[in-house]
This record gives structure tokens, sequence and C-alpha cells, in this order.
């Protein structure tokens, strides 16, 4: 039996929200503070359901974890889970996104514990503006914790930047020249309509093709593809000084070929990032559902998973919010 959704696509990546709580609030992210609907404690998934439900995943072919949030970082004791994780058969790499700032207290323990790499979100390299972008004054922390992650091992070691016009897209050659310097990949990801202030419009997208635009008249780039499945397409730099990424989700979605499940911190599966449907696999866990029995609600999420955000018409036409960021784990 394998993850195989009704367009054909198969499931390989699992990104699991282990916390929707995050201790930066960016406003391309969290909804107001006021407005901020935590989840219950006691509905958060503990480490053992994870590693149950990640089991079953597992056992019907995905391969590679993902840790997200909320902030990862901010979950107690995160190293125990990576280490269960690693050792679940089938699994070949547990990665983590995170915004960085216990990176450097936390990156030999979850180096240790078995994480393959490690991606951080960087939307600014000027103090105050990281600071009114994500709330937080936590720049030099953030850049040491990516120095770190580098020195114990991580790899890949990458930076996500969400390019957002009139915020920091004046910004993109800087950030590019930090990445260059430590032979870092920096990815561009394109402003979703998943924020929680509602700021989104469509003219604050910057597009893919604007930002090969502006870095290519400083750095000439070469185009090197999307592979197969992945989020992003890659550019190498003609001189030979790494790559950068572009990640298109608004411009040029890539779902026809995408093999990623989420599950979420209270433990729903969500086939797709644009879905609406949300198929709680805690209920099962919580309720004596057998493995048989978590094994045909996830086969029946999957097959049920959304063309994609190209084909969702209704998201095309009205760019309804589904749900925030935050809530799902990007
Ligand atoms: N707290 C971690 C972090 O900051 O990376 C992990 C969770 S965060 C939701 C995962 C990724 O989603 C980050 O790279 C973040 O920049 C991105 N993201 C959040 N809101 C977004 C939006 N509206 N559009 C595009 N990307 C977004």
């Amino acid at each position: 039996m394998k993850l195989l959704d009704s367009k054909g696509r198969m499931a390989k990546k699992l990104r699991i929200s282990v916390t929707d709580r995050c201790n930066f609030a960016c406003l391309f992210c969290m909804p107001e503070k006021e407005k901020i609907r935590w989840i219950p404690q006691d509905e958060i998934l503990s480490f053992e359901e994870i590693q149950r439900i990640t089991m079953v995943l597992a056992s019907l072919g995905i391969e590679k974890v993902r840790i997200t949030g909320g902030e990862p970082l901010i979950r107690a004791r995160l190293e125990h889970l990576i280490r269960s994780l690693c050792a679940i058969p089938g699994i070949k790499t547990v990665d983590m996104t995170s915004n960085g700032w216990h990176l450097e207290r936390k990156a030999g323990a979850i180096r240790e514990a078995g994480l393959r790499g490690v991606t951080v979100s960087l939307h600014s390299l000027r103090s105050d503006r990281f600071a009114s972008i994500s709330g937080v004054d936590a720049l030099p922390r953030v850049l040491r914790g990516i120095e770190k992650a580098l020195d114990v091992g991580l790899r890949p070691v990458k930076v996500n930047s969400v390019a957002i016009r009139g915020y920091n897209d004046d910004e993109i050659i800087e950030l590019v020249e930090y990445a260059r310097e430590r032979r870092i990949l920096i990815r561009f990801i394109e402003f979703m309509p998943l924020d929680g202030l509602g700021i989104w419009s469509a003219d604050k997208v910057v597009s893919g093709k604007e930002i090969i635009e502006k870095v290519s008249a400083k750095y000439p780039l070469r185009p090197q593809g999307r592979a197969s499945a992945e989020t992003s397409s890659v550019w190498r730099f003609s001189d030979g000084k790494g790559e950068m990424g572009l990640i298109t989700s608004m411009s040029d979605p890539f779902c026809d070929d995408c093999d990623r499940v989420r599950l979420t911190a209270d433990g729903k599966l969500l086939s797709c990032l644009f879905d609406t449907e949300y198929y709680d696999l805690r209920h099962l866990v919580r309720n004596g559902g057998t493995n048989n029995d978590l094994t045909t609600a996830i086969l029946g999420a999957v097959w049920r998973k959304p063309e994609g955000v190209g084909h969702m018409s209704w998201i095309r036409e009205s760019w309804t919010k589904p749900r925030n960021m935050n809530a799902i784990g990007g």
C-alpha cells in the first residue's frame, strides 16, 4: 500500500508541526496577539503520538520528515522526538525549519540526535527591520544561530526569505550576498495569502521572475531547473559561488508533482497547504484506533488530495485565506 492520490502523485515527504506557538510574530504569518487562539496544550500531540503516526506513514512510503511549527525549537526536549523519528524504519532524513532564535543553544543537541539540516527564516539583515517584520529584536542572535548550525555540521543549512514588496524587496541583493559569502543556499519564497494579519495583496508578491532579474543584473545566474517534487527551482551563480532558489508558490505553483503531506500540532493530516479539509488522526490515536484504522484514514485523506493551488479557482478568484501559516507550518 502506498500513499497515492487520485491524480497519480505519491506522497514521500511529511512535514510535522510540533507546535502552533511561536516566539516571533512575523507580520506575513501570525495574527494579531489578541486574535491568537493557541491550540490547548492537551490537544497537542505527544512525542509518542507523533512517532506512532509517523511510523504508520513511513510504512506507507514516507521517507523524509521536516519538523516545523510555529517555532519547533520552543517545544521542550525536541531532540528526543528527533532521535525517535530518525530511528523509524524507512525514514531516511529528518530536517527542520526554524526562526533561529534557539539555534545557537540547541544546534549541537539536535545534530547529535540525528537532525540532518536546518532551514532558517531570515527576511532582513537590518536589525530594526528584522524587528519590525518578526516582532522581535533578534537579528544578531539568529545570525549566531546560523553560524552555530554550520559549526556543528548540520547540512544543508539554508535560509528562507519571504520577499514582500515595500517591506524587504530592496534587500534582495544583500540577502544574496550574505548567503554567497557563506555558501548557504538562499531561497526566496513568494508571499502567500496565508498571513494572519490580512496584509496580503497581489501587488505585495515579489515574483520569482522579478527576483531573478534583480539578482542576475549583479550576479549572472544559470537556471538549473526544479528537480521533481522539489519546492524550489535552483539557479547557479555563473561565477561558481553557489546557488540560490526560488519558491514560486504564487506565480508558478508546483503542485503537479507534489509529494508532501502535513501533520498539524493537534494531529490533523493535511494533504495540501491550501486544502480546507482536515483529517483528524488524533481522535483515532486517542480512542483506541489501531494502526489499520490509521492506515485507512491516511490512505483516504491522501487519495482526496486536491489538485493544487494552480487549479483551485476559488483561491485564484477570491484569494480567501483558508488558514494562517503558523497553524500549518509552511
Ligand atoms: N518558525 C519557523 C520559521 O520561522 O521558519 C517555522 C514555521 S514558518 C510558518 C515556515 C516557513 O513559512 C518560514 O520560512 C516562513 O517564512 C514561511 N511563511 C510564513 N508565512 C508565509 C506566507 N504568508 N507566505 C510565504 N511564506 C510564509
